[in-house]
């Protein structure tokens, strides 16, 4: 088997049925071993094949990444931003092709696959305002003569292990933060969804970006993900996935006492108060619950309403959920939901509900798989009589299904909603200030939203609390887990 680097041919801008290479040190690399077939989950069409690499193949991007480390880190940060600009740049110049490898080999509609690609690029620019703000500090020694400086350092090669829902944006969360703060990086996609990190590659192949700054080995996770989660030569894993595999890799790095930061799953409560614009509410939350069919870490996942209105809330819900437009985004436009991702995300959903119904929980619509004939769809499904006890409130569904549970207070709703497992985001809808603000006191949770879609913001910090996740992402907080500090003590 050759392993000779090749160059990427510009003219060469399609996903469609190619097996990819790996991208390493500045070229791509023809694999040494098997491939992974990649298909489109509304339609099973095969889309293109990646690399299942070997721990070999790990190796040799954790060593182009070292090598690289010293000179980035060396380039001033405003010139490493130039960088990332040139890249910015070229997801733009190539943002439909880049949208439609999305449809496609994830099942995300349109719309928001386009959002995914220009939110994507205006975030690898935000990131790339942050050169000229990194600072240290100046702290004030004990003895005379003495200057201490508190300097901000990069903690050296980042592995980025990507999930599968916004596949696109995940490698952009990862890699512009690590750049602009002088690490270089490996990246390793879900192997649901490679085909975007790809083309990325080849985009990023057609900058100035040194070689080793950089780097994408496909595979699987108990292969390639574990072999970077394990390997000496790693500085930080950034992961995002689920709660068991983020468990696993925390495990694997402890060998070498790895950095880790892990986004993890989520629960997300939506209590809705009686004084709430209930109009508002249902809109706000059947958005959070059908975006990206319902496969978001953030998305509203179980809802309390206080009882005098919980049967006018669930009259407006179901409106919403009736009227949601679903199908093959690959063929269809103006569609709500997709497919689920694969056949193993549908019997996951299915099976939630089917549980759910066992334990007591009604369904108000949906409630079965959606048999278009193809594709891995499941009804827009709304639950009532749902209770704290019942697995559909305690386990992450990702996947359309709302359960519904009434209560008498606000302070019953923010008991059974800390009382998860997960903490990553929570909402409110109300109308009266005092008790959005005994929410944002007492829910414990990364993030909560009042009165909006849980939605967030690059420039705020995405991080859970207990099994939701270690450290966070965006702004300036998300950009320090890219660093280390360094005290330095200056006599005279
Ligand atoms: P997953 O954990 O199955 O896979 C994520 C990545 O880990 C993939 O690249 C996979 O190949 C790799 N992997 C799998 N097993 C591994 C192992 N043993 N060692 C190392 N790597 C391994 O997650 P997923 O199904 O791709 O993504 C869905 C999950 O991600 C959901 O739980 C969702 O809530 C979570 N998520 C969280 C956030 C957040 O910001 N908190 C964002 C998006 C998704």
């Amino acid at each position: 088997m050759t392993t000779t680097p090749t160059r990427p041919t510009s003219n060469a801008f399609s996903a469609e049925a190619q097996a990819w290479q790996n991208f390493v040190d500045g070229a791509f690399v023809p694999a040494q071993s098997n491939l992974i077939d990649v298909t489109n989950p509304a339609n099973g069409v095969l889309l293109g094949r990646i690399p299942e690499s070997s721990r070999t193949e790990v190796d040799a991007a954790v060593q182009a990444a070292r090598a690289a480390q010293a000179d980035w880190e060396k380039l001033p940060a405003i010139r490493r931003a130039d960088y990332l600009r040139q890249i910015s740049a070229k997801l733009r110049q190539h943002r439909l092709e880049l949208a439609d490898v999305i449809v496609k080999e994830q099942g995300k509609v349109r719309g928001l696959a386009e959002v995914e690609v220009d939110f994507t690029a205006d975030y690898i620019d935000y990131m790339a305002e942050w050169a000229r703000r990194l600072e240290g500090e100046v702290l004030t020694s004990d003895r005379p003569n003495e200057t201490m400086l508190l300097l901000r350092k990069p903690v050296g090669v980042v592995a980025g292990i990507l999930p599968w829902n916004f596949p696109f944006f995940l490698i952009a969360r990862k890699m512009a933060p690590a750049l602009v703060t002088g690490n270089t990086i490996v990246i390793k996609p879900s192997e649901e969804t490679p085909l975007n990190a790809y083309l990325f590659a080849r985009l990023v192949a057609e900058t100035d970006l040194p070689k080793g700054v950089f780097n994408l080995v496909g595979g699987r996770g108990r292969t390639v993900g574990e072999a970077l989660a394990s390997h000496p030569g790693v500085d930080l894993i950034t992961f995002t996935g689920s709660v068991a595999t983020g468990s696993h890799i925390m495990q694997l790095a402890g060998k070498n006492l790895t950095r880790v930061n892990l986004e993890l799953g989520g629960k997300a409560p939506a209590i809705v108060l009686k004084d709430a614009d209930l109009d508002l509410a249902a809109k706000a939350i059947w958005d959070s619950r059908v975006i990206n069919t319902g496969q978001v870490c953030n998305c509203a996942e179980r809802v309390y309403v206080e009882r005098e209105v919980h049967d006018a809330l669930v009259e407006k819900l179901v409106t919403h959920f009736e009227a949601t437009r679903y199908g093959d985004p690959s063929v269809e436009s103006d569609l709500h939901m997709g497919p689920l991702v694969n056949r193993a995300g549908l019997d996951k959903v299915a099976a939630a509900v089917e549980t759910a119904k066992a334990q007591g929980a009604t369904v108000v619509t949906g409630g079965a798989i959606a048999d278009m004939g193809q594709g891995f769809h499941y009804k827009p499904t709304l639950l009532v009589n749902a209770r704290a006890d019942m697995d559909i409130m305690r386990r992450e569904t990702f996947g359309p299904v709302l359960p519904i549970q009434a209560v008498d207070s606000l302070d019953e709703a923010i008991a059974l909603a800390n009382d998860s497992d997960y903490g990553l985001t929570s909402s409110i809808y109300t109308r009266d200030l005092n008790s959005a603000l005994k929410a944002a006191r007492e829910l414990k949770f990364g993030e909560t939203y009042i009165n909006r879609e849980n939605f967030e913001a690059m420039q705020g910090f995405h991080a859970g609390r207990r099994k939701s996740g270690i450290g966070g992402a965006d702004g300036k907080h998300g950009l320090y887990e890219f660093t280390e500090t360094h005290v330095v003590y200056i006599q005279g």
